[in-house]
């Protein structure tokens, strides 16, 4: 049977990454940069200043002490947005606010609070030095700067760089679209009454969820029973998604006909068995230039399954640089039981311990158990026959962080 590692490799192979689209900034939050974006002017644009206060010449201040104040003439007022309306001579100072641009002939700034001011003068009792309060121009950004880089996740920084930079629009990857098909006849909607035998379609709500977290688009096709002709139709449906997932109806059950059906819409399937646990049934491959995924059907084996082969495609598709979740090494704080003999994905709940983290499981294990999932932080992997030890370190799979740590580079 295919290795986890194995199957990740064959899925990713030649999973190409989708166009770019332009999109307001004001939506551009988290998606990914497909360009780099190169500094075109300076930022700031002109020295400035820091403080509410005066602009001054510095050398007009050398020699001020408490016992001889040096007196500045105020010559005039400068607020943001506006400029001085003429140059500053020897002896004088401008009234200047936040943000306002230096007038021409001083070179730096008294805070108010460090004046006394005396009718149409100040006195300093302090030499200022040059450049004191002064934001220079081009100290942030200067042209030319290289600032992101392609395939960075757009974070609110991101967003103002970009509009300080006088872009409205950020050239970023598409989304990809993921069609999501829930199998089974003992299905019904979470709102329905439950009739003998079913059961709320829970799969749905799950990895449509999943498929936004990886930065993509769910489209649900909603539930089809088990039989062959709906799930055709419900697939051809999925036709105009770059990825279609669905769940349940591929084990060797007398009623999965999942295979079936996208075998019959042209598919091309690359394996329907992976050697893990929770998940072992598992499909993957291709209609056309689509990618078709056939989780298993237990609620915690199709989001397992999901993180572990779906979103390294949707992350690639979608232009990110890190499509795995981080791995982090944590001490058991009890002993964690993989018994079976496929390689476990056991759900761990992470504790801060001094200098490192501490992994706990969180209850019953079974594929069945969604509330494993709820309260797990993440997947201990454990090969398979395999007790590790309270206290022995174990790699865990970080459920909640997407990799992305640098912000750049
Ligand atoms: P199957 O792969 O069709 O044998 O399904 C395996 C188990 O998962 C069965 O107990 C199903 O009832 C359950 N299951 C399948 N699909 C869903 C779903 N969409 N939501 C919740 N449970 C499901
Ligand atoms: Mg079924």
């Amino acid at each position: 049977m295919l290795s986890v590692a194995e199957a990740l490799e064959r899925v990713l192979a030649g999973v190409p990454i989708l166009g770019t689209e332009r999109v307001p900034l004001a939506e551009a939050l988290g998606r990914v940069l497909a360009v780099p974006v190169v500094a075109g002017r300076e930022i700031p644009p002109w020295d400035n200043s820091s403080m509410d206060g005066y602009a001054l010449r510095a050398a007009d201040t050398a020699t001020a002490s408490r016992d001889h104040p040096v007196l500045l003439q105020v010559a005039g007022e400068v607020a943001a947005g506006k400029v001085a309306d003429r140059e500053l001579g020897p002896g004088e100072a401008y009234r200047i606010l936040t943000g306002a641009p230096l007038p021409s002939g001083s070179d730096a700034v008294v805070p108010q609070e460090d004046v006394r001011r005396d009718g149409a003068r100040v006195a300093l009792e302090r030499p200022v030095e040059v450049g004191a309060y002064v934001r220079a121009h081009g100290e942030d950004m200067r042209p030319g700067d290289r600032v992101l880089e392609p395939g960075v996740v757009l974070r609110p920084a991101a967003l103002g760089v970009l509009a300080a930079l006088g872009h409205s629009r950020a050239e970023v990857y598409r989304r990809p679209r993921v069609a999501v098909l829930s199998t089974g006849d003992e299905l019904v909607a979470p709102d329905a009454p439950l009739g003998p035998g079913q059961i709320p379609d829970s799969n749905t709500y799950a990895l449509c969820g999943l498929v936004l977290e990886a930065g993509a688009i769910p489209l649900s096709l909603g539930i089809a029973p088990d039989r062959r002709d709906v799930l055709v139709d419900r697939f051809r449906h999925g036709l105009h998604a770059d990825v279609i997932v669905s769940s349940a109806g591929v084990s060797v059950g007398d009623r999965d006909f999942v295979r079936e059906a996208v075998e019959s819409l042209g598919a091309r399937l690359d394996f329907w068995k992976v050697n893990m646990r929770p998940g072992k049934p598992l499909t993957f491959g291709r209609i056309g230039e689509r990618f078709f995924f056939g989780l298993p059907g237990n609620p915690v084996s199709s989001m397992v399954t999901f993180e572990l082969f779906v979103r390294p495609v949707l992350r690639r598709l979608g232009g990110h640089r890190s499509l795995r979740r981080p791995i982090v090494e944590a001490r058991a704080l009890e002993p964690i039981d993989n018994p079976g003999s496929r390689p476990g994905y056991l759900r761990v709940r992470l504790e801060r311990l001094d200098g490192g983290l501490g992994a706990r499981p969180t209850g019953s294990q079974g594929s069945g158990i969604l509330r494993s999932m709820l309260l797990a932080d993440g997947l201990a992997v454990v090969s398979g026959d395999t007790r590790i030890p309270k206290g022995d370190l174990v790699d865990v799979i970080l459920l909640m962080s997407d990799g992305e740590l640098t912000p750049h580079g």
